[in-house]
């Protein structure tokens, strides 16, 4: 029997995969304290566990930090998470002090939790609700130019705050330690192998589990076929998507339920067509197991949900992570992006789903895969087993090396050739000679890194 702390940030899809883990956790006689909010509280209670809230060390925030949490704002989401682990200090010493606690699960984005047991030296274990993101695999994110350009003015902020924790006896390398996903942390990812990008660049610290749901129910779908649309829980106030979606599909054969969160005003949907019911929120593992093709925001638990119940998407992500998600659906095969959000823009995007068999079959292989992977039992004997050894093999890390080599060949073969071509080459071309060897550098460092990574992961 193990004493474990588990910590998680205040949010649904990070909370809900932990639960049927913390579960599993108390049923083998464990004890176990989940250090979280009172939004959760009744969930935390039903597994079993001992919740403790943390409601008050959250703070009050400004107009403007708050909509920046609700817009998903990676600079603002850091820095409150920075302050919320300072306000935490004194009684997470305490905490730690009185419980002794054996080995800490947490969310691999909940700076308190992660901060505080490297402080105490108590082993880690990380909570991966996303695919696990490191170099390789986090090419599957496009940042648009606006977030690109808020992370570099917003980088600034960030250290400022940073460097506050070491006062409160946190030690983090650097920020970025803090929010990737390295090879020597032991981590619980809730999605397949298979399923995650670059599986094989990731260590033997991780355990992809596949997805955390508490849920013994198996597809059945049903012969008319019911559409399901949800945007998640965090950026769900649409009603012109929403409005769109019943305008798109109320006159054809089918049913449409629509999950619209909590926060809507709900005489936006009044006089709905026979065919279409909308709901603040719904049993969303069931209504997938019935459902035929599911209109997505493309978080990772939605889209892991879906295939879990083998339910095509039609696929609308809303951040560069939900993008990362949509671009691996596509894939496998088992759904498409939604590119045109009006209402025949969403029709055609859902009949084509329909009328093509190849989209369920991709999304039933998948589920097929999802259902064989140990689930919260493996990820309660992760947690159990920390702190893991590794074979040693470091993909990522060979990978690194041999891009290093590789960049200062290729700057070697350009000096070399520039040097013998601009004998008899007029000089007054080295620009533009230059020019292209800077801009041919990245792509063919991607194509020798593909390749190489490919003859790692088959030695
Ligand atoms: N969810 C639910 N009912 C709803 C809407 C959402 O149970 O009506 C759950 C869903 O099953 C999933 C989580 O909320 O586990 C949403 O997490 P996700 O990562 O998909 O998106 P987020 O809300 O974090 O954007």
């Amino acid at each position: 029997m193990k004493k474990i702390m588990i910590f998680c940030i205040p949010a649904h899809g990070h909370t809900n995969p932990i639960l049927p883990v913390a579960k599993e956790l108390v049923q083998r006689g464990n004890e176990v304290r989940f250090y979280s909010f009172d939004e959760f509280r009744e969930k935390i209670l039903a597994t079993g566990a001992e919740y403790i809230s943390c409601d008050r060390f959250l703070g009050t925030l400004s107009q403007q930090e708050e909509q920046n949490i609700k817009n998903v704002n990676t600079t603002e989401m850091s820095i409150q998470d920075i302050r919320i682990t300072i306000h935490m200090t004194d009684f997470l010493d305490s905490e730690y002090q009185s419980f002794q606690p054996d080995v800490i699960y947490s969310d691999s984005v909940c700076f308190w939790g992660k901060l505080s047991a490297w402080k105490h030296h108590v082993p880690l274990v990380t909570s991966t609700s996303t695919f696990a993101f490191n170099q390789l695999s986090s090419k599957y994110m496009k940042n648009t130019p606006k977030e690109t350009a808020g992370l570099i003015f917003g980088l600034p902020k960030i250290q400022k705050e940073f460097k506050k924790l070491r006062e409160y006896g946190y030690e983090a390398k650097n920020f970025l330690s803090l929010v990737q996903n390295d090879n020597v942390t032991d981590s619980v990812v809730y999605t397949s192998k298979n399923f995650q990008p670059y599986a094989e660049s990731f260590s033997e610290h991780y355990t992809f589990v596949g997805p955390s749901v508490f849920s013994d129910k198996h597809p059945n779908k049903q012969k008319r076929p019911l559409i399901y649309i949800s945007l998640g829980t965090v950026i769900n106030e649409r009603p012109d998507f929403y409005l769109n979606c019943i305008e798109a599909l109320k006159d054809q054969p089918l049913d449409v339920l629509i999950s619209c969160g909590k926060t809507i005003d709900m005489s936006v949907f009044e006089n709905l067509p026979e065919n279409v019911k909308v709901c603040p929120y719904v049993d969303q593992l069931d209504i997938l197991s019935k459902a035929s093709v599911f209109i997505t925001h493309c978080g990772m638990n939605s889209v892991s949900e879906s295939l879990y119940m083998a339910a095509p998407m039609v696929l609308y992500p809303q951040t560069n992570e939900q993008q990362a998600v949509a671009r691996r659906v596509t894939e496998i095969g088992a759904g498409e992006i939604l590119h045109d959000d009006s209402a025949d823009g969403i029709r055609s995007a859902v009949m084509n789903i329909l009328s093509h068999e190849s989209y369920a079959k991709a999304a039933e292989k998948c589920c097929a895969d999802f259902r064989s992977c140990s689930g919260a039992k493996g990820a309660a004997d992760h947690i159990e087993g920390a702190p893991h050894t590794s074979d040693g093999r470091d993909v990522l890390k060979s990978l690194n090396q041999a891009v290093i080599s590789e960049q200062i060949l290729y700057n070697i073969i350009s000096i070399v050739l520039a040097a013998v071509l601009f004998r008899w080459i007029d000089r007054s071309f080295l620009w533009i000679y230059i020019t292209a060897a800077v801009l041919l550098s990245a792509p063919i460092k991607n194509i020798f890194q593909q390749a190489y990574y490919k003859k790692l992961i088959t030695q």
